[in-house]
């Protein structure tokens, strides 16, 4: 294998580690915006049974509001009962009051639901709650996880990227611009090995004078069909 070739797949097997740290790192916002979309969910959860026990708390109040004016009218109904000296007025206010009695029982009836449907709303507020603390527990570790991963990826890009600037001082000036451009056009594999007369980069067998070039190892071969630079395994 020519010595050029030699470097530049050293070279190339560090690109190739840069390219694939720099595509994880791109990941990781995803990962972390999904973590914490999750932990959104579970907190509309709990600003909906808050809601919802608002609601539930001010139905309550409400059949209370009601049942006061009711108690207000029979309190004046009486006084107006007690002033009056006819009999079929007395017994009118009789009638109206035992009305608005019933209508004071059929509040209670409601009053006993609408509390019972308070205490449900109050129980599913204290899960929604649970439910979020849980998830917010998760969530942190993941987050955690992933800012350790960010770390470890990014002191090896730099790690990697510092040992990438030293071996491209190795290749020789005329074959790196070639290098350089066939790694950015060629989905970032500029040098294959050539198997069975074919390019490992397009996989297009090669014409017999290529293949004996690359055997040969005595000049920079490239594939006819997609230019990469090949190579035969020592
Ligand atoms: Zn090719």
């Amino acid at each position: 294998m020519l010595d050029e070739v030699r470097a530049l797949l050293i070279l190339q097997d560090r690109d190739r580690r840069l390219m694939a740290l720099a595509k994880d790192l791109e990941k990781l916002p995803v990962d972390e915006a999904r973590a914490k979309s999750k932990l959104a969910g579970d907190e509309a959860a709990v600003a909906k049974a808050h809601d919802a026990l608002l609601a539930a708390e001010l139905k309550v109040k409400k059949i209370e509001l009601d049942t006061e004016t009711r108690r207000t009218t029979i309190k004046r109904l009486k006084v107006q009962q007690f002033e009056t000296r006819k009999n079929d007025e007395y017994q009118a206010f009789n009638h109206e009051i035992a009305r608005y009695d019933k209508e004071i029982d059929g509040f209670e009836t409601l009053e006993l639901e609408a509390m019972e449907a308070v205490d449900r709303c109050r129980e599913a507020l204290n899960a929604a709650k649970a439910a979020f603390a849980h998830t917010q527990k998760l969530i942190s570790e993941d987050l955690a996880s992933i800012a350790q991963r960010q770390q470890r990826m990014q002191a090896e890009h730099t790690e990697v990227a510092a040992e990438r600037a030293t071996l491209a001082t190795r290749v020789p000036g005329t074959v790196f611009p070639l290098y350089e451009r066939l790694m950015r056009t060629k989905a970032g594999l500029a040098v294959a090995p050539m198997a069975e007369g074919r390019c490992g980069g397009c996989h297009m067998k090669v014409i017999a004078s290529t293949a004996i070039n690359a055997q040969a190892a005595l000049q920079i071969t490239q594939c006819e069909n997609c230019g990469r630079i090949l190579y035969v395994t020592d």
